[in-house]
């Protein structure tokens, strides 16, 4: 029996079954074979378009390539007619079930895409079982859509569906609360959300996205307006660094922020005990910039050195280091103060 949720007047939430059911036709992604075998039919469909992650002909493409966590190359989303006459639109986008999957990334796409679809007739929102992707795809509408705190949220739809999101999602829900119901690539929540990512998948492929290296401050003209602190090496002045790319930490205190995302992923030591005396921070951890060169060769640690005079400004480590505080920082990229004069305009 297909499961089937009427949440509010619409959107509908449900899984597999349900799906094919209503659209008795699906797409040619990865999907639409699996739709066809289960119900043995054959299904309609014209692509409308495929967008992938980092695609430098698409809009959306180049942003989400850039700012996201989401790995370049991967199909972002596609976009199809299918069902009877063409009907109706489809859109996909493709996630696992795994609690270190960024969902979060494709929030905006997807609400955009049921406030349309909801407005002009109806929607489904499906996964597989109904219960982890499409229900945090449903909450994160409600969230945004009527203001909801992710809490009453999940009250309000567990009145009329069995949701189970899975953890990393439920963490991920929390995120978009404290980002006011929108993806802010630019609010420090997601930026440290962005790096653990990054390093989450590093840690799996040994490999770094390279499009997601940040701008080097000083090619941006931002960095060069009043009020802002920059960064520069010692010796030569080169700017290195603004500082919207520091990531700040709370000084001896274990970043746990992320764990139900990424479990295991800063092994069992969080921080080193300094024996009660509060040390000062050394350094700054910041985003990984299109200077670091060493970052580049994918090496799973290294030296930083300035890009002009190449003195050794700090390293980085995608398995994390300690601050003098006692902070682990995982990944790390790390600058040593001793070797920066920060200048404020
Ligand atoms: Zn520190
Ligand atoms: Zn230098």
């Amino acid at each position: 029996m297909p499961k089937l949720d009427l949440i509010r007047e619409n959107p509908f939430l449900g899984d597999f079954c349900a799906a094919a059911d209503i659209l008795k036709n699906v797409l040619h992604c990865p999907s639409i074979s699996t739709f066809e075998e289960w119900r043995n039919v054959k299904l309609d469909s014209k692509e409308i378009k495929e967008v992938y992650v980092g695609d430098d002909g698409d809009e959306q493409g180049r942003e989400f390539g850039k700012e996201s966590s989401l790995v370049s190359g991967n199909l972002l989303y596609s976009l199809e007619h299918t069902g009877k006459d063409l009907k109706i639109t489809r859109m996909a986008v493709f996630a696992h079930d795994e609690h270190w999957k960024n969902l979060l990334d494709y929030f905006d796409l997807c609400l955009d895409f049921i406030d349309v679809g909801r407005k002009e007739k109806g929607v489904l929102v499906h996964c597989f079982a109904g219960q982890s992707r499409s229900a945090s795809m449903v909450i994160a509408y409600l969230m945004r859509t009527e203001k909801l705190y992710l809490e009453d949220a999940l009250a309000s739809i567990r009145q009329s569906s069995h949701v189970s999101p899975n953890p990393g999602f439920l963490k991920q829900l929390e995120l978009f609360e404290k980002m006011s119901f929108k993806v802010d690539r630019s609010s420090p929540i997601y930026k440290r959300f962005c790096l653990k990512a990054l390093g989450y998948l590093y840690s799996k492929d040994k490999k770094f996205d390279k499009l997601k290296l940040r701008t080097d401050p000083e090619i941006s003209n931002e960095s060069s307006s009043n009020g802002t602190t920059t960064y520069q090496c010692k010796k030569c002045k080169r700017v290195v660094l603004s500082q919207e790319q520091v990531m700040n930490h709370t000084p001896s205190e274990a970043d746990l922020e992320f764990d139900a995302v990424f479990a295991n992923m800063n092994g069992d030591v969080h921080n080193k005990n300094l024996g009660g005396e509060e040390q000062q921070c050394t350094s700054v951890f910041v985003e990984p910039l299109s200077w670091m060169n060493q970052v580049e060769e994918d090496l799973s640690e290294g030296k930083l050195l300035c890009p002009k005079c190449k003195t050794r400004l700090g390293s980085f480590d995608w398995s994390g280091s300690y601050c003098s505080c006692g902070s682990k920082i995982v990944p790390a990229f790390q600058l040593q103060l001793s070797r920066v004069d920060v200048i404020t305009l």
